[in-house]
């Protein structure tokens, strides 16, 4: 099947086609994908203008009923959305269908937040005057997003963009353009006027870069790694007008787990942090830093752990661990294998490429051990299932370890001490901490985000979302 671009309610061939595949089986081609140009981009945005005043301008209740029913319909065929994802993407069925899951509850909390708009009338500190502080809509948006969460991240920016009145050009990853089609489509039939929601689908070099650099757009959020979003942020800045810009980027999150901790929960936790959905999230547990007293005990049981999961086809519904995205990202989970032998740690198990049935880019999740904080396997994000272990005295040198790092996404610590878990609470230094809980893994209706380089800019997800997507007008008014 062909899917084209979808720029004012139409479809927009582009210039050519992509095929885009199956990584759990690369004889199978799900579809091909138009390649957008820098002139669909323009179309796009002269789509998103002429619909912007109309939409602006409509009913909180419209926005809630189209929101809803997008809502509806995602949660209603969660199976097959959630099917496609797992084929474009390599996570399991269970994975991609919560994840059609999230993007529902996503787009149901957002048809909410539409109806709670509200605004402050504040008394003047002069006689005679009334302010009045209300938000409204900052205008087109430029939605660009990563493939390892095809359809809940797109649902995160989209539906509070689209709740709080804005216009939306989108350009979803190369890797996994389906479930984006699919949403897109979901939310224009659930009643979006035409060219309130737009897709252009492409290369982020081409059509991402374009949306940065274009007059019409008045704000970009991306989600993506650190590299293209530093380049993104320049460029939002360097244009004019000026725009505003969200980033959520990478993460090299630390898991620590202490003497008293639970084996049991330390394990699960770590385990789910750093291999589930094949270490390919931005909130994985990539540092396992571990106190002496449990390091042996815990790495054997990792390797217990680890050694008895299911690597295989994303469709089938024993897999627990699906393949790798592509062969770029397999070949880069490789490099660093061979950078962390090179650097002196060792691999307790795994870093094997697996043959399965099927041709795909499947590998064996990787436990690093002896690993310094210092070694590049422990300051890079890899972005693949390869984790590290780094053994340390005590509690204290743990948390050094643990915000001894460029990034700040997310932090996890396993302990039964209340001491220790309130300390690491308010002392780690992550937009996001985790006490006997994975790294990975949140809820929907509260901020989501991280500090240092991991993210720049308002939150995403829950009431703070509306800083982004709205701008504050202050009135005043002569009584
Ligand atoms: P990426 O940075 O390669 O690409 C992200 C998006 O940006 C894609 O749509 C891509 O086409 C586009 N892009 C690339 N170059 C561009 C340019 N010059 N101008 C505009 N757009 C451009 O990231 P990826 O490989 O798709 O995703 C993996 C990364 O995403 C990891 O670093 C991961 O940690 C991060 N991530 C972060 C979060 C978070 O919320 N913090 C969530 C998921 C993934």
């Amino acid at each position: 099947m062909h899917y084209d671009n979808i720029i004012g309610g139409d479809a927009a061939p582009g210039d050519g086609s992509v095929e885009n595949i199956n990584p759990s089986d690369t004889r199978d081609v799900i579809g091909t994908f138009a390649r957008a140009r820098p002139e669909d981009v323009d179309s796009a945005v002269a789509a998103a203008r002429a619909a912007l005043p109309r939409w602006c301008a409509s009913l909180p209740g419209e926005r809630h009923d189209i929101l809803r029913r997008a809502s509806d319909e995602v949660l209603a065929r969660k199976d097959e959305l959630g099917r496609a994802l797992a084929r474009e993407e390599g996570k399991t069925l269970a994975e991609g269908v919560g994840e059609a899951v999230r993007a529902g509850q996503v787009l149901a909390f957002f048809a909410g937040e539409a109806l709670r708009q509200a605004g402050e009338l504040v008394p003047s500190v002069r006689p005679g005057v009334e302010v009045a502080v209300t938000r409204e809509p900052v205008g087109v948006v430029g939605i660009v997003t990563p493939w390892n969460f095809p359809i809940a991240i797109p649902a995160w920016k989209i539906a509070p963009a689209l709740a709080w009145g804005n216009a939306v050009v989108f350009k979803p990853a190369e890797l996994a353009p389906h479930s984006a089609w699919l949403l897109v489509e979901i939310l224009n039939r659930a009643g979006l006027p035409d060219g309130v929601l737009n897709l252009v689908m492409g290369q982020g070099r081409q059509v991402g870069q374009a949306m940065v650099n274009h007059p019409g757009i008045e704000a970009i959020s991306f989600t993506g790694s650190v590299a293209t979003g530093r380049g993104i942020a320049a460029g939002c800045v360097a244009a004019t007008p000026m725009k505003k810009v969200q980033l959520e980027m990478g993460g090299k999150n630390p898991f620590v787990v202490l003497d008293d901790a639970d084996l049991d929960t330390a394990v699960e936790a770590a385990v789910h942090g750093a291999f589930f959905s094949t270490g390919q999230r931005c909130t994985a547990s990539s540092r396992l830093i571990v106190t002496e007293g449990i390091h042996d005990r815990f790495v054997a049981a990792m390797r217990d752990r680890i050694a008895a999961m299911r690597i295989g086809n994303a469709l089938d519904p024993e897999t627990q661990i699906g393949p790798v995205v592509d062969e770029r990202q397999l070949a880069t989970d490789e490099e660093y294998l061979a950078i962390g032998r090179g650097e002196g740690a060792t691999l307790a198990h795994g870093g094997r490429r697996l043959e399965r049935d099927a041709p795909g880019f499947y590998l064996e999740p990787a436990l690093f051990t002896e690993v310094r904080n210092d070694m590049r396997i422990a300051r890079e994000e890899i972005f693949g299932p390869v984790a590290a272990v780094i053994r340390v005295r005590n509690y204290e040198e743990a948390l050094d370890v643990a915000n001894d790092t460029e990034f700040g996404l997310s932090a996890g610590i396993a302990t039964t001490s209340l001491k220790h878990a309130t300390h690491f609470r308010r002392h780690a230094q992550a937009g996001m901490v985790m006490v006997n809980l994975p790294t990975a893994g949140v809820d929907y209706h509260v901020p989501f985000g991280g500090r240092k380089a991991s993210s720049y800019g308002p939150r995403e997800q829950g009431v703070l979302a509306r800083e982004f997507y709205t701008i504050v007008k202050t009135a005043y008014v002569a009584s």
